[in-house]
């Protein structure tokens, strides 16, 4: 379904550096990776958490060596009743000082986009595939996302939301099991565990900084995402 554009709507697209546009017809939906979670070993000890069972839990965890070093834990924020979840890749220097996830001018650029597709950052909910930051923002190690898991596990289990936004190669292959390149991933619908949830991949805002030529392109991701949720009975 094509979105009508409003004078508001252009000025913050522009704020998020983008000059011009085109709304694309969305593709047909690549019906693949329907894909569960895989949990790790804490997945039977979380499952039953309410949210703030889950959140004193996370803020407790010692499962993986990233406790040693970290400030504080990066839960997740915004609406616990969200149609739209975004999943990062896990905390930053900002993020685990503040102790929330997207921050920063990564976290405002994100703000930025979501305003855009005609959200406050309030609206939605933001989590990260790891609760704790890793040593010079290296990528997540396989144990540390097996042990981290369950955690983003029961987050979506009880948000419930309508559509995923993986942002980010890391958070899109954790996220999916999946080891294909993050080009390969945007403009294809994916389907996340057992509610089958639609995911949708684009790039992370931190690349978006040092890349601003493919703002356009996360714009066309999210006109995708909100496409899909619509094509679904919004
Ligand atoms: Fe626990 Fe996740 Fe932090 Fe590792 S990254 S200590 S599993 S909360």
């Amino acid at each position: 379904m094509a979105m009508q554009f409003d004078p508001g709507r252009i000025a913050r697209l522009q704020a998020m550096g983008i000059q011009l546009w085109v709304v694309r017809e969305p593709k047909e939906p690549l019906q693949k990776d329907v894909t569960a979670a895989q949990p790790g070993d804490d997945a039977a000890a979380v499952e039953s958490l309410d949210w703030e069972q889950l959140e004193q839990r996370v803020a407790q965890c010692t499962a993986c060596a990233l406790h040693r070093n970290r400030t504080q834990t990066v839960f997740g924020v915004g609406d616990r009743q969200a149609e739209w979840l975004i999943v990062g890749e896990a905390p930053g220097a900002d993020e685990d000082r503040q102790g929330e996830p997207f921050v920063g001018r990564a976290g405002q650029l994100l703000n930025a986009m979501l305003k855009a597709t005609g959200f406050e950052r309030q609206q939605v909910y933001i989590a990260n595939i790891l609760k704790c930051r890793p040593p010079r923002n290296r990528d997540p190690q396989p144990e540390e996302v097996r042990c981290c898991e369950p955690y983003l596990a029961r987050q979506i289990e009880l948000l419930q939301p309508r559509i995923i936004l993986a942002l980010g190669r890391v958070a899109a292959q954790n996220l999916l099991q999946t080891d294909q390149r993050l080009g390969q991933m945007r403009g294809k619908l994916f389907h996340y565990g057992p509610m089958s949830i639609p995911v949708v991949v684009s790039y992370h805002p931190a690349y978006l900084l040092r890349t601003p030529k493919d703002k356009r392109k996360a714009w066309d991701d999210l006109v995708f995402a909100r496409s899909q949720l619509a094509g679904v009975g919004q």
